[in-house]
């Protein structure tokens, strides 16, 4: 039986971080309305859902670390009732600085939790207030500390880099910081500004100024030689770690794995195709009281989609995309971009390790052009 991850999104935030874009409310006063239709909906797709062989657990959001420990337990004791776990290598719950505290960590780890991925995003004060997060910098380096002082060791955090207000000095003070706290894995990623959001609103006032590229760029290579130096594995283009650490339920969404997502905007995929829930806390409620079954939007991904998405997930892992592959796929795919490959290969950007199409250092950076060049028409 093919193995399945569960991904489960907690949609309630303390405060709009002002980059944000995912789904989320900072209106809490019908928590839990919302985690009792969570279960419902499990409930309902669990029975039909084909692939039994549950190996990773993944709370997101929003922010799981939110719920409050008598609430969380309640929640995850139903979930664990509907589901069988005992296959589980890899549970992880996404947790903000300030939610990380003895009781939550206690009861984190009574349901299963195994792996924190802690949004620290950066350990300047400045930077941290620019971005409305809720946290500074203090309560972020206590928070690895408390975790490891649990027994979480398996933390992985993520820092965003290449913003107006962070220099390469601080960048690579975090980045020695990790090291430090023998924190075993890091998701890295660059500052985008995305429409609606407070911002963009700012930098289109000219209160915020625009990120600029080329010092992203820049601090992306710091990052990648900071990987090589110290011999991580940076084995997606944002997500690097000591050996033997890659993120499971993460790795899944890159190699085809079919996962389960439960909760407003959650997103799901079973082979042929990707199934995604409605986007608004209060229709998602309504819906999971009155159904009997779970009725949501999908795209069946016809044989070019699924080619396309082959290009666009492998070519960002170091692994990189595999040529017999495509051309068992697409016959004359090589053939019709033998010339961009070599001008790339001669750029620098990429290289042909055997039958893998590697992206280098540099390319990575360019690795949306490469993989727009890469796709493949209406077949
Ligand atoms: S805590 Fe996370 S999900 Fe919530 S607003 Fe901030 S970045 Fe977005």
């Amino acid at each position: 039986m093919a193995p399945t991850g569960l991904y489960i999104h907690i949609p309630f935030c303390r405060k709009a971080c002002h980059y944000c874009n995912f789904h989320f409310s900072t209106s809490q006063d019908y928590r839990q309305r919302m985690l009792d239709a969570m279960i419902r909906e499990l409930e309902l797709r669990w029975v039909d859902w084909p692939f039994k062989t549950l190996e990773t657990i993944y709370f997101g959001g929003g922010t799981p670390s939110i719920l409050k420990p008598e609430e969380w337990l309640r929640f995850s004791d139903k979930l664990l009732n509907i589901v069988d776990s005992s296959q589980v290598i890899e549970f992880t719950l996404e947790a903000n600085p300030e939610d990380i505290q003895r009781d939550r960590l206690k009861a984190w780890t009574q349901a299963g939790v195994n792996r924190l991925s802690i949004g620290i995003q950066s350990l300047s004060d400045q930077d941290l207030a620019q971005m409305n997060r809720a946290h500074d910098s203090r309560q972020a380096i206590q928070s690895v500390q408390l975790s490891q002082d649990m027994g979480i060791d398996n933390l992985s955090i993520d820092l965003i880099y290449g913003t107006p207000w962070k220099d390469h000095q601080s960048w690579e003070a975090e980045l020695h910081w990790i090291l430090d706290n023998r924190i075993p894995h890091l998701s890295a990623y660059a500052l985008t500004v995305e429409e609606k959001t407070a911002l963009h609103h700012s930098i289109r006032a000219g209160k915020t100024a625009i990120p600029d590229e080329k010092r992203a760029e820049e601090q992306f290579l710091l990052l990648s030689h900071w990987a090589i130096a110290n011999q991580w594995d940076h084995y997606e283009i944002s997500n690097l770690c000591q050996p033997s650490f890659r993120a499971q339920h993460n790795s899944q969404y890159w190699n085809g794995t079919p996962y389960l997502g439960i909760g407003p905007s959650a997103h799901s995929y079973n082979g042929p195709q990707r199934i995604w829930n409605v986007a608004n806390n209060a229709l998602y409620m309504s819906q999971a009281e009155s159904a009997l079954s779970w009725q949501a939007e999908s795209e069946t991904l016809n044989p070019t989609n699924q080619i396309n998405e082959m290009i666009m997930t492998q070519l960002r892992l170091s692994e990189g995309l595999n040529t017999a592959k495509m051309e068992s796929l697409s016959p004359n795919w090589l053939a019709q971009n033998r010339a961009f490959l070599e001008q790339q290969m001669a750029m620098g950007n990429l290289s042909l390790v055997d039958t893998q199409i590697v992206l280098s250092t540099q390319g990575r950076f360019l690795c949306d052009f490469i993989t727009s060049q890469l796709m493949v028409s209406e077949l």
